[in-house]
């Protein structure tokens, strides 16, 4: 991955929840299914920091345990996905969406691709790309 700058800052929809992150480890796509139901999205994308350097700035974030050990944190207000994070692992997951600069990082690899969706090939790379809504839609 490219160097990534060494503070990050984000937060979600509504502005209640802020969060900064130090050094960023690496930046991947995972698409499980819980990952989806979590984000109703064909795929999330993550940032890896060590627990130390993600800092919740502003708010408190709402928690659901997807599975033992594993804490999602969101706004409990506007329901931005923000963090995963595992109990046994050193590091926390949180995602790249939600920064206030998400092409700061730009994710390096794939997980759980055994369940990723037809619609998630090439991630839209050879898909029209359209600035804002779509032309023939307003
Ligand atoms: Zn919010
Ligand atoms: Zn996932």
């Amino acid at each position: 991955m490219a160097e990534s700058p060494a503070l990050l800052d984000g937060g979600c929809l509504c502005g209640r929840l802020r969060y900064r992150l130090r050094g960023v480890k690496s930046a991947y796509w995972c698409h499980c299914t819980m990952c989806r139901r979590a984000s109703g999205s064909a795929a999330l994308p993550w940032a890896s920091v060590a627990r130390p350097d993600f800092e919740i700035t502003a708010g408190t974030p709402s928690v659901y345990e997807s599975s033992p050990g594993v804490r999602r944190l969101f706004c409990g207000s506007c329901g931005s996905p923000i963090a995963f994070d595992m109990a046994r692992e050193e590091d926390v997951d949180v995602t790249l969406g939600t920064l206030d600069v998400p092409d700061a990082l730009i994710p390096t690899h794939h997980i759980w691709t055994q369940s990723a969706l037809d619609m998630s090939e090439g991630l839209g790379a050879t898909l029209p790309r359209h600035p804002a809504e779509r032309p023939d839609e307003t």
